[in-house]
């Protein structure tokens, strides 16, 4: 199995991807090659090391849709041979014959596709998604007819006079972005 491919079981995308190489450089613009990615899920029963990555991409796949509750999922694919689940390791469905989807047993979080073809796990799962910029759209004869203009929609922050009582009483059971 070659490590370098996002986890996509149509071959059209594996020809039309860019290299492993090319992709670790855009994957991290500002981080070195070396850097230790982690993350986990919402509830910290699950966390993960990923010193390889791949490529950042979202998926809008029905499959995907469904398995992430979201109208697309995004992916980040790891070099399985160093990648680590160092603490809990997640439950999986077989999404298909050729596809498993892992995702925290207790919590929900989902967090990786694995195919034949390598393994990507769920970006938002990271501890530094900001890290981690989409490179390229998979599946995008599915895409949702909105979602292109997502951006243009109006803007209202979590701290808006409107929703500023419900935060200020919100106590987060969250694990946080780091190892603990
Ligand atoms: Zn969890
Ligand atoms: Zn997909």
């Amino acid at each position: 199995m070659r490590p370098s491919r996002v986890g996509r079981n149509r071959s059209r995308r594996a020809a039309s991807r860019p290299s492993a190489k090319r992709s670790l450089t855009e994957v991290t613009p500002v981080d070195s090659a070396q850097a230790v990615y982690t993350g986990g899920c919402q509830c910290g029963a699950v966390r993960f090391r990923a010193p390889g990555l791949l490529e950042a991409s979202v998926c809008h796949c029905r499959m995907c849709q469904k398995a992430f509750g979201a109208y697309y999922a995004p992916l980040v694919s790891v070099e399985e041979a160093t990648f680590r689940w160092t603490r809990g390791a997640p439950r999986r469905y077989a999404s298909s014959n050729l596809v498993q989807r892992g995702f925290c047993a207790d919590c929900g979080t989902p967090l990786t596709y694995e195919s034949p073809q390598g393994l990507a796990i769920a970006a938002g799962a990271f501890d530094t998604p900001a890290r981690l910029p989409p490179v390229i759209q998979y599946g995008t004869e599915a895409a949702l007819p909105f979602v292109d203009a997502l951006a243009q929609l109006p803007r209202r922050r979590s701290d808006d006079e409107a929703a500023s009582a419900f935060m200020a009483d919100i106590v987060s059971n969250q694990h946080p972005d780091h190892d603990t």
